[in-house]
């Protein structure tokens, strides 16, 4: 079997959903040669994980990326520009984010500001200074279509940013993260029009309701369940799913 990707880069990945992605990945049959393992804090007590992991795995390599903090996603093209030492990286995968909880009551524009410059201006940084090494990778495989073991760039998004089912939201109603992933959506959207001629994919992916410190204990999802989920999608994308928002077993989302 081949591997989903030469190269992945994973941001948010010291804990939740992005953890487990670099976990599985490096211990899958295939692994990709290198995982760019990302979060916020590598050094940090919240990094303990992802810094054994990595010392398990040679390919898993930790380093630091704030996905608001332009200078770190800069620092962080730098090395992994170096370490893939002329190569392109193949994938992509935008998953760092913050939720809040903020109702038609309690919420205030800062708030609003804080969870879009996390969860989309954040995402579409990082993508914009990866592109370069996104376009290299496409440009390498030297092959026909789209796929994430060419060129991919993954936001992970949630079910909760579909304007058309509007779900649960007289129970949660979340005005922050709703409207900042179906913002995301359109930077998803976006992106997959406009990189399509260079060869890179562009999908979006709600990857369920996930026990996660984010998702909670109440969530019906192991986190091992949906990321199993979420690569097998991830293997299956192509020309036809770029700029699509799919779910973790690779359903097809309302926008
Ligand atoms: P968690 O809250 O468990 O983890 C969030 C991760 O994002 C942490 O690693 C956190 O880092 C990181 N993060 C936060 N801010 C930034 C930032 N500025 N730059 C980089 N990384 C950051 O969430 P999940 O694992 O549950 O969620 C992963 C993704 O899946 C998110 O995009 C979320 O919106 C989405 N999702 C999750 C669902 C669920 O049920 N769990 C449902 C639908 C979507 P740190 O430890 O430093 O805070």
């Amino acid at each position: 079997m081949a591997p989903l990707a030469q190269s992945v880069l994973v941001t948010g990945s010291n804990r939740g959903i992005g953890l487990e992605l670099v976990r599985q990945l490096a211990e899958g049959p295939d692994p990709p040669q290198y995982i760019f393992a990302t979060c916020r804090d590598p050094e940090g007590p919240g990094g303990k994980t992802l810094r054994d992991l990595a010392a398990k795995y040679p390919n898993v390599r930790l380093i630091q990326l704030d996905a608001v903090n332009l200078a770190t996603i800069k620092a962080a093209v730098q090395v992994v520009e170096s370490q893939l030492n002329g190569r392109g990286l193949n994938l992509l995968i935008n998953n760092g984010a913050i939720n809040s909880h903020d109702s038609l009551q309690s919420v205030a524009p800062q708030q609003m500001l804080s969870v879009f410059s996390t969860n989309v201006a954040g995402p579409l940084q990082v993508a914009k200074e990866f592109l370069p090494l996104l376009k290299e990778a496409a440009k390498e495989a030297n092959m026909e279509g789209l796929s994430c073991s060419k060129a991919a760039i993954i936001n992970m998004s949630s079910l909760g940013g579909s304007i058309e089912l509007g779900f649960g939201i007289l129970q949660a109603p979340m005005y922050p993260y709703r409207a900042s992933k179906a913002a995301l959506n359109m930077v998803t959207r976006c992106l997959a029009v406009e990189l399509q001629e260079v060869g890179i994919l562009c999908t979006a992916i709600h990857p369920g309701w996930v026990k996660t410190d984010m998702g909670t204990e109440k969530a019906p999802l192991t986190v091992e369940c949906s990321v199993q989920g979420i690569l097998k999608v991830l293997s299956s994308l192509s020309q036809a799913t770029t700029g699509a928002f799919l779910d973790w077993e690779g359903k097809t989302l309302p926008w």
